[in-house]
């Protein structure tokens, strides 16, 4: 047996008073153990004779402890692509408009007034059911709206949602939704709407601060006007709403940051404290990338920094109580909807794609489509722009096939790479510091439990 290479560690924990102690997280089962330095220390040198039989077993259950002669990176890979094939839920992209009231700086759109009509709805539920006809390894449906604005082509999802939802129930099949919105229209009513009748239940809104930053950049396009306050209250409306909690709904705020915010990502840490919004809501930080093509990033705070800047953010929710969406990450078997074969993204027109940066944007041209929806699926393009992901990594185009991050990042974004860029995640510069937040958090959460803040999977 030896010790596994997808393994990453933190450094001694002395500052942490936790003297001689390490934790160790295997990217291979997305676990976290707390471990005695002289059991590490032996382990990576494959000497496991004399480590305690419960610890070597735990070891060996979480994959930090491997077959000698296993090739780990062909291990890797095959689960990934029986996962993949094994997934019963067949998830879909949709964006039903091309219009947007916002005009964000870093937005690679162009935006227009176009929205899907009846006949494209009608095309967006003949593929589901092509699918489902010819695929006997599902039994759900997942729907992620996104835009433009998602909202500003309400009525085009609410026929397709009923339409996707019958589909489903005829089969038997479980529908699921979630959508990403600017939260500008997202008012009581239509959100018991979405809910109720779309089954939108989660939501992720983007909110770059508090009204002094978010107002200089998320405007509306007529008279730039700042759109703090309208979402704001909308998302306090829809979380005070009893449906929320009975359907179980959640709000993820995304902060899209770079070097022109990043000094007000605290106050908006306080403002969610302010208003009693941890529990009902989370928080997501993410920088600023290209979109579209667009150059957005030209502000954007080196990795390091994003990463240094982003633990004391985190640990500023910990001290409030506001949830995170994700320290540690899990275990993928695919890098993104690129890497599953019937994952599709349709635009307002019935164009399908691989990416969902690709409508409206500079990627939309034919050589990017898989297709579309109007077109035979003879006509279909199986290895569109970004489908090959695997075997981008597999000939080492790019870094990630030697990456010990692999298991839980399969790549970060395969779009990133191809415009040139790596697309590395925070995670890999500040995984020693969020391995012991995290076993900060979970110890904090359940000190009478023994043995238990040991382990995280
Ligand atoms: S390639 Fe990147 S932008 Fe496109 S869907 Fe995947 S993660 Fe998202
Ligand atoms: S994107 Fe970066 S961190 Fe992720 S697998 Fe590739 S090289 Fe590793």
């Amino acid at each position: 047996m030896k010790f596994s290479q997808y393994h990453l560690s933190t450094d001694e924990l002395n500052d942490w008073n936790m003297p001689n102690k390490r934790i160790i997280f295997s990217t291979r089962s997305g676990t976290s153990i707390l471990l005695e330095e002289p059991i590490y220390q032996q382990a990576i040198k494959n000497d496991f004779s004399s480590i305690p039989k419960e610890i070597y077993n735990t070891l060996l259950s979480k994959e930090f402890i491997v077959p000698q002669d296993q090739d780990e990176y062909q291990h890797v890979v095959v689960k990934n692509k029986q996962k993949r094939e094994e997934a019963n839920f067949l998830s879909m992209t949709i964006q039903p408009t091309a219009n947007c009231q916002l005009g964000c700086h870093y937005c690679g759109q162009t935006h227009s007034t176009d929205y899907a009509k009846d006949d494209v709805i009608e095309k967006y539920v003949e593929r589901i059911e092509s699918i489902f006809s010819k695929k006997t390894v599902y039994n759900g449906l997942s729907i992620t709206w996104y835009g433009g604005e998602p909202l500003m082509g309400y009525s085009s999802i609410v026929k397709a949602s009923k339409k996707m939802r019958a589909a489903c129930e005829s089969r038997g099949f479980h529908y699921m939704s979630n959508m990403i919105t600017n939260g500008v229209s997202l008012k009581p009513k239509l959100f018991e709407e979405l809910v109720n009748t779309c089954r939108v239940t989660n939501y992720q809104i983007t909110l770059d601060g508090t009204a002094k930053s978010h107002n200089q950049r998320r405007v509306t396009k007529k008279g730039g006007a700042g759109t703090f306050d309208i979402i704001i209250k909308n998302i306090l409306a829809v979380t005070s709403m009893p449906l929320f909690e009975e359907e179980n709904c959640g709000i993820t705020i995304r902060v899209n940051i770079d070097k022109t915010n990043s000094d007000e990502v605290e106050a908006l840490i306080d403002f969610i404290n302010d208003n009693k919004l941890q529990g009902k809501v989370s928080i997501y930080f993410a920088p600023i990338t290209d979109f579209g093509g667009n150059d957005a990033s030209k502000d954007s705070l080196s990795l390091e920094d994003f990463a240094q800047r982003e633990i004391d953010w985190l640990f500023k929710c910990y001290e409030y109580g506001i949830s995170i969406s994700e320290i540690l990450p899990r275990r993928s078997y695919s890098v993104c909807m690129v890497q599953n074969e019937d994952s599709e993204v349709w635009d307002a027109y019935g164009n399908i794609y691989t990416c969902w940066e690709f409508p409206y944007t500079e990627y939309s041209s034919d050589e990017h489509k898989i297709g579309n929806l109007f077109k035979p699926e003879e006509t279909y393009n199986k290895n569109a722009t970004l489908r090959n992901w695997a075997e981008v990594v597999d000939k080492g185009d790019v870094w990630c096939k030697t990456c010990e991050l692999l298991p839980v990042c399969n790549g970060g974004c395969p779009k990133i790479w191809e415009e040139g860029n790596p697309a590395c995640p925070p995670f890999k510069s500040n995984y020693k510091e969020k391995l012991a937040l995290d076993y900060f958090i979970r110890k904090s959460a359940d000190e009478t439990e023994e043995n238990k803040d040991l382990i995280s999977a």
